[in-house]
């Protein structure tokens, strides 16, 4: 049997690792600073690394089913039903089982251009496809319930990022309760909240108290520093509680990742330095960088720059790893991540140098 002809669609081009890009340019990987990937600049959670430690030896056993304990205190911090807690392997398994679990062949989802890319990835492994709605340049990146409808023609899913990857722009919770409200009935709104905890205005998780075709997306990898070991979940109405056992990957988190997000729950300090240093961080790219930015909620900044690929080159081998967004339909810019106060310093002082 032949497999599945898959050329003519796109790969997933991830941010480049410094160990990578270090081999490339014949340096030591300690030489590079590596703000491409949006990445926690203080690292984990000390006590997420004491509960990696302490439960190493046990990896023998299998992880509890459904992962109880951390689907009980995500729905505990919520205010959910256990049965509304879908754990996975990052924000990415969630993504694949809302497509396995709502996506008939050729049913279409609709995703932001430009944008992340593994929605319409994920689609396609399930035989779907995607069209896309603009965040333009042209209104500052601006998403409102009116901008993102301009596209939609009755989608099965519709996907919204906020804050934004790559731009920042935040999506405000009455635009969240306006799609919910003038979408189709078949249409399901999921809306992306990887960076959320960087952004001001509060999570849409509440919404789903009120509306059953809302889905919000939220991972350990980018506040809670724990991108390393994939664990992420979807919270999802109640309606849909049953189709879980269904699409759920048997053991999908291993039981390091779900030890680990349990300790990053409990350990507030190490959240609100996070958050702390990646806001002064985005202010300080915003004054200082010599180049057009925009306000962004994430922990990272779109920097305007001409040729984004010359760029990203120039300040790698300046031994600063920043993303070329030209995979992203961004050709002229690149994102920087929010590092230390150090290495941001340094960061603005390459950019304005490199541009
Ligand atoms: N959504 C967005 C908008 C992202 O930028 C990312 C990762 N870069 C993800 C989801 C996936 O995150 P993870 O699978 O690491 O949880």
């Amino acid at each position: 049997m032949q497999p599945r002809d898959l050329s003519a669609h796109e790969a997933y081009v991830p941010g480049r690792g410094a160990e990578e890009v270090a081999r490339d340019l014949g340096m030591d990987p300690e030489e590079l600073t590596k703000l491409s990937s949006n990445e926690n600049p203080h690292g984990p959670s000390p006590d997420a690394v004491a509960a990696v430690e302490a439960a190493a030896p046990d990896v023998n056993v299998y992880p509890k089913a459904s992962h109880t304990d951390l689907t009980e205190r995500i729905a505990e911090k919520w205010g959910l039903d256990d049965s509304q807690v879908w754990v996975s392997a990052g924000a990415d398994g969630s993504i694949d089982y809302l497509s396995r679990a709502f996506l008939e062949p050729n049913d279409d989802i609709l995703v932001p251009a430009p944008g992340f890319s593994y929605y319409s990835m994920s689609a396609r492994y399930h035989h779907g496809d995607a069209s896309t709605y603009p965040i333009s340049k042209d209104d500052d990146f601006e998403q409102t319930a009116d901008s993102i409808l301009s596209a939609y023609d009755g989608e099965r899913i519709l996907y919204a990022t906020t804050p934004h990857n790559p731009t920042g722009s935040v999506l405000a919770r009455d635009e969240i309760r306006e799609l919910a409200e003038r979408v189709d009935e078949q249409t399901l709104v999921v809306v992306d909240e990887a960076y959320a905890e960087y952004a001001a205005e509060p999570s849409a998780i509440d919404l789903l108290a009120e509306y059953d075709n809302l889905a919000v997306l939220r991972t350990f990898s980018k506040a809670y520093g724990l991108a390393g070991l994939r664990i992420g979940y979807a919270a999802v109405p109640t309606a849909w509680a049953d189709a879980y056992a269904r699409v759920n990957t048997p053991f999908a988190a291993n039981e390091l990742a779900c030890r680990a997000a349990l300790a990053a729950l409990d350990d507030e300090e190490h959240l609100e330095r996070s958050i702390e240093t990646a806001r002064w961080a985005r202010e300080h790219y915003r004054e200082e960088l010599d180049v057009p930015t925009w306000d962004s909620g994430g922990n990272f900044v779109l920097c305007e720059v001409g040729d984004a690929t010359a760029v990203a080159e120039a300040t790698q081998e300046r031994g600063l790893i920043v993303r070329d967004t030209t995979s992203f339909g961004l050709p002229e810019c690149v994102r920087v991540s929010c590092g230390t106060r150090e290495e941001t310093r340094e960061a603005v002082e390459v950019l304005n140098d490199v541009v």
